[in-house]
């Protein structure tokens, strides 16, 4: 399905695998995304050619987080009661060093956070109005949690109400409507699983990079999943399950979190890598298109193993994506296309 890729440095990117089915998508859109990812890796490059890893990673992941398109940051879901709430994760293989935050509403880089809970705290992962209180001690501004809705969002909430509305017996979750401090149906789980496979209903970023040093580096940041309840926390913050680096590889998933959890996707990528000895193309493929696909769970992967090998699967009709190398020129793709420059 992928393409085999080398490089000797550079960035690879995720945007989701909620990707607009290609009847829904209009060429001036597929432009649009296509130029984001461009920008992103052009932005992840850069931060390569200057400095490790880690800056380029966060660079690449700033630009989707800024933009509208993708589901993470300004653009992020919205949960079941109206409110956004981002989740991200950064890890550094070398010393296996990482950062996480779930649950934020008022930090414009939720990868930012991410990196600073790796460098400036004793701590892997905060929550919360906890993790919001150590971004305004690190000096991270305080952004108005309307910064990040967009129209285009809270219509896929209303739409995921309304089939929540329509599929439920009990009928409850409103019919279509939406208010800040809505009471959730219980059948919450299955309504994600549910909607997560419509088009463009789900989503995440993600960036992981090899650096000229051969360092590897993962990082992923979302809104989460629409509609969400109860304080639920998908894979992309969670090492081990979104995002993973070690000496081996760097991960960066998206997809429906729980199943991702379930099977710490991120961690066994690398573990199956370092244990048995697997190439990176098969233990990505085994996990994506075999254990994933056989519970129905959609998901995908972009991986870079120390050897510069790039591995992009995906168990949908399409994942945004894209990868730099030494070259310095953005690939990018969508469906099922191979990779191309901007233009082509
Ligand atoms: N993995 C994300 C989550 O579960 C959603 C996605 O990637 O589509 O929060």
């Amino acid at each position: 399905m992928s393409q085999d890729i080398r490089i000797r440095y550079g960035v690879v990117i995720h945007g989701g695998v909620g990707t607009l089915s290609r009847v829904q998508m209009t060429p001036q859109l597929e432009r649009e995304y296509r130029e984001a990812l461009s920008q992103s890796l052009r932005s992840g490059h850069e931060a390569l050619m200057r400095g490790a890893g880690a800056d380029a990673v966060v660079a690449a992941i700033r630009v989707m987080e800024d933009s509208p398109l993708f589901n993470a940051g300004r653009g992020s879901n919205f949960d079941a009661y109206g409110a956004i709430t981002m989740d991200a994760s950064l890890m550094v293989g070398e010393g296996r060093m990482a950062g996480a935050v779930a649950g934020v509403t008022d930090v414009r880089h939720p990868i930012e956070l991410a990196r600073l809970v790796m460098e400036r705290s004793a701590h892997v992962m905060l929550h919360g109005s906890g993790a919001e209180a150590f971004a305004r001690a690190n000096g991270v501004p305080w952004t108005p949690p309307s910064f990040f809705r967009t129209e285009r969002r809270w219509e896929m909430l209303r739409e995921a109400k309304k089939r929540e509305a329509a599929s439920s017996s009990e009928g409850a979750g409103g019919e279509g409507t939406v208010s800040h401090g809505a009471t959730p149906s219980s059948d919450g789980e299955r309504l994600d699983r549910t909607f997560l496979a419509q088009d463009g209903a789900s989503g995440t970023v993600g960036a992981v990079s090899l650096d000229r040093n051969g360092e590897l580096v993962a990082g992923t940041s979302t809104g989460g999943s629409v509609n969400k309840r109860w304080g639920r926390i998908g894979d992309s913050p969670i090492i081990g399950a979104g995002t993973y680096a070690s000496s081996h590889c760097a991960v960066s998933c998206t997809g429906l979190g729980e199943a991702f959890i379930r099977h710490g996707v991120a961690r066994d990528l690398c573990a199956r890598m370092e244990y048995l000895g697997e190439s990176l193309a098969a233990a990505a493929d085994e996990l994506v298109l075999e254990v994933l696909a056989a519970e129905e769970a959609t998901g995908g992967i972009v991986a870079v193993d120390r050897h510069g090998t790039v591995h992009m699967p995906f168990n949908t009709e399409g994942m945004y994506r894209g990868y730099v190398g030494e070259d310095g020129e953005p690939r990018v793709a969508i469906y099922r296309d191979p990779l191309a420059p901007l233009g082509l």
